[in-house]
């Protein structure tokens, strides 16, 4: 397949291309390195710099190349500056939507895979969470990312473009290689932030609230290997390339693990004892967020082989430790 990576230059953008080049497609990578990183960029794949909303510079992708599918990973994804200039976001990830499906049917392609999120479901109201459950956003983030699917669904309709929306859970890990990896500006994830204490560039990580209803009052999230999310994008591409129709998927691991429950972890596989403090709850933080991935599995044909949270983590540490300072750029 000839694929177009919006946003390839990023974290799960760029563990996606080198997964679709080993698979033996052909890639194009377009990207403002507004939050990426021009070296995570698999060097096989062809490269071009600029914003989705410049409708002159998807002219310029879509004229030059030939493409089967679109993977759309281009968005800002920080809930809590979201929360502070929702603008911002609106503008970004509605904003290039827009100019994308635009010109999407301007140059007759008509299909699709993009990154949603469990942020679209909000506080669950229970677990685990299927795709019909209500999606009621607790922040401005989650609200772009549901209008961007309802945009995609109203423009399937109206343009015949057939879209494939996966609702990622908590994406960590890094490539086997330990060459490419999670590295953000500001990092907020919870992972990340745990292995700076035995990198030396944190004292202690902190417990976000201990007295949610969980069973150490810590909260639950579904972690999902991002070379697993990876494998799903092939999957759905090969989906729409074989007539299948417009739908949104789940995608986690189905096991939640607590805030503790994952320091835990991070010390056994680091060998650190990786002191911890507990604080108060960050806002906007639903208690559980666990994935019922059935539908993927049972659709897509999707597995995912990277399951066990000591491997994730194992697999983060590994990019951490040869790369202390990420990209460097
Ligand atoms: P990231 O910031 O590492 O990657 C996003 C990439 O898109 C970056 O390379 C950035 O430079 C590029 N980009 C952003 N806006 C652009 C624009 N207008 N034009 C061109 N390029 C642009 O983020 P990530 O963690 O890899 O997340 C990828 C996608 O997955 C995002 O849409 C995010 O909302 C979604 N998601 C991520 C997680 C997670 O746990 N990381 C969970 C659920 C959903
Ligand atoms: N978290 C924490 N300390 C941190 C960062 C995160 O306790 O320094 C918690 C956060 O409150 C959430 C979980 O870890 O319950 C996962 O947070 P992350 O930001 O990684 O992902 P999110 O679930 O918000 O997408």
């Amino acid at each position: 397949m000839n694929i177009l990576v919006l946003g390839g230059a990023g974290y799960i953008g760029s563990h996606t291309v080198k997964e679709l080049i080993k698979a033996g497609n052909s890639v194009v990578v377009a990207d403002s390195l507004t939050t990426g990183h021009r070296k995570a960029v698999d060097s096989r794949a062809k490269y071009y710099e600029g914003d989705i909303r410049d409708g002159a510079f998807l002219d310029k992708d879509f004229t030059e190349e030939k493409i089967d599918v679109v993977m759309h990973f281009c968005a800002y994804s920080l809930v809590g500056e979201s929360v502070t200039n929702p603008l911002k976001y609106y503008n970004n990830n509605i904003g290039g939507a827009i100019t994308l499906l635009e010109k999407m049917q301007e140059h007759g392609i008509k299909k699709i895979v993009f990154s949603s999120t469990a942020a679209t479901y909000g506080e669950p109201e229970r677990v685990p969470i299927v795709e019909t459950d209500p999606t009621v956003p607790t922040n401005p983030y989650g609200e772009t990312k549901l209008a961007m699917e309802k945009m995609f669904k109203w423009a399937s309709e109206a343009y015949g473009i057939e879209y494939v929306s996966l609702r990622y859970f908590n994406a960590c890990g890094a490539d086997e290689t330990a060459s490419i990896g999670e590295d953000h500006g500001p990092e907020t994830h919870l992972i990340p932030l745990i292995l700076q204490v035995p990198l030396g560039k944190r004292e202690f990580i902190s417990i976000f609230g201990t007295d949610y209803a969980t069973h150490d009052g810590t909260c639950i999230r579904d972690y999902i290997h991002v070379t697993d999310l990876a494998q799903a994008h092939i999957l759905a591409a090969d989906y729409l390339m074989h007539g299948g129709k417009s739908d949104i998927f789940n995608l986690g691991n189905g096991v939640g693990f607590s805030v503790k429950e994952v320091i835990e972890t991070a010390r056994k596989v680091t060998g650190h004892a990786i002191p911890a403090k507990e604080s108060e709850r960050r806002a906007g933080d639903p208690a559980q967020l666990i994935a019922s991935s059935e539908k993927a599995k049972k659709i897509l044909g999707w597995k995912p082989e990277h399951d066990s949270l000591e491997e994730i983590i194992a697999s983060a540490w590994a990019w951490h430790k040869n790369n202390p300072d990420g990209f460097e750029d």
